[in-house]
């Protein structure tokens, strides 16, 4: 069978470009679930992965797509079966193997999570990476004992994909979350998803230089790392916690010892795309009773597997709000 497929290629000046081609199913990589996807995201990471940046893609041609959700077509695994709906996100899926830009996809099983009952493959994708990436934040401070009478909750680069969603799980958990934009336009969604306050980045960034300022979150949930990570960590309230997830506003971060040392602050790292089979299924399932795909509408656009080059580059900059979602055919 030949499918339509974004396929990412490399020409001979070594430039990296995408475009939408036919591709026979016997060019798919090798694994024993074949799934036709429905839907699939766009994550900063695909960003990364079509503009050739970050080398997160080291082989070609290739297809993006770190996230999919679709129906099982053939299956040699126990778990699935033809027509089963799944979705796949992580396992390095989309990066070092080919993701789910394409009508169809070859994979592993032990990379797929059954789809909840509760979510459909567009629901599922408006969520992708990012939902359970935020998700698995929330699971990681809750463990640590965050509760809503600690006090406020901070999430930055907010109207993000990780960081929106953040912003409607926390709230529906009954946070009062306090969301940070580099977008004021972006405040009244924000504030439709629950955010109590909203924080311009610029003013959040007039640091003060010292190692320690006033107290004012008791967590904070940081897809965007660099300085905007240096100055939460030293707001965070005593005992509270920070969960890092990105590096949107970059990879590195100065910092004291500080907030860990003398307000016994903790940070934690968060991995979504080598977490166990166990941990995603539960993160699944409690996205499915935790988010309403009817709220979360307005911050989701549909696009087609053309668009993606020009989101991508998009994404990059910090200018796509909420989630892109992409159906392949
Ligand atoms: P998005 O682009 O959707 O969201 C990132 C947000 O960060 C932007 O919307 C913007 O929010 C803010 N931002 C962008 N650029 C800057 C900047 N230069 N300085 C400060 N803030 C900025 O991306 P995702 O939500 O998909 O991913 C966010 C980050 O999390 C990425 O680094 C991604 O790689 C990482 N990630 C990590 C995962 C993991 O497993 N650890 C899983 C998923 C994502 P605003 O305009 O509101 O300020």
């Amino acid at each position: 069978m030949v499918f339509r497929a974004l396929v990412t290629d490399r020409n001979a000046a070594g430039e990296i470009a995408s475009s939408v081609q036919s591709v026979d199913e016997s060019a798919l990589p090798a694994g024993n679930v074949l799934v036709a996807v429905e839907w699939a995201g766009l994550n900063y990471k695909d960003g990364l992965a079509l503009a050739g940046k970050g080398n997160i893609v080291r082989a070609f041609p290739h297809v993006a797509g770190i996230d999919f959700a679709g129906r099982v077509v053939e299956s040699r695994n126990y778990r699935y079966h033809p027509g089963q709906s799944v979705i796949l996100t992580g396992w390095r899926v989309g990066e070092t193997r080919w993701g789910g830009y394409a009508e169809r996809a070859r994979v592993d099983a032990e990379w797929l999570v059954p789809m909840p009952r509760r979510l459909s493959a567009r629901t599922s994708m408006m969520l992708g990476t990012a939902g359970l990436t935020a998700m698995l934040a929330i699971n990681r401070l809750k463990e640590d004992g965050l509760t809503p009478a600690r006090g406020d909750v901070l999430v930055t680069g907010a109207s993000g994909g990780v960081g929106s969603i953040a912003v409607m799980l926390l709230a529906r958990l009954g946070h009062r979350v306090v969301a940070v934009t580099g977008r004021p336009e972006q405040a009244e969604h924000l504030t439709r998803l629950g955010a109590s306050e909203i924080i311009d980045r610029k003013q959040l960034l007039e640091a003060s230089g010292k190692g320690l300022d006033t107290e004012r979150w008791a967590a904070a949930i940081d897809p965007v790392g660099g300085e905007v990570l240096s100055q939460v960590l030293k707001k965070i309230r005593y005992g509270g916690a920070v969960a890092s997830i990105g590096l949107a506003g970059g990879a590195n971060f100065d910092g004291s010892v500080l907030p860990f040392i003398l307000r016994n602050v903790t940070l934690f790292g968060i991995d979504s795309v080598m977490q166990p089979y166990e941990a995603r299924v539960a993160a699944w399932e409690r996205l499915s009773t935790l988010f309403v795909p009817g709220a979360y509408e307005p911050m989701v656009s549909e696009k087609h597997l053309e668009d993606l080059p020009r989101e991508a580059a998009a994404i990059l900059r910090g200018e796509v709000a909420g989630r892109i979602i992409v159906n392949p055919k």
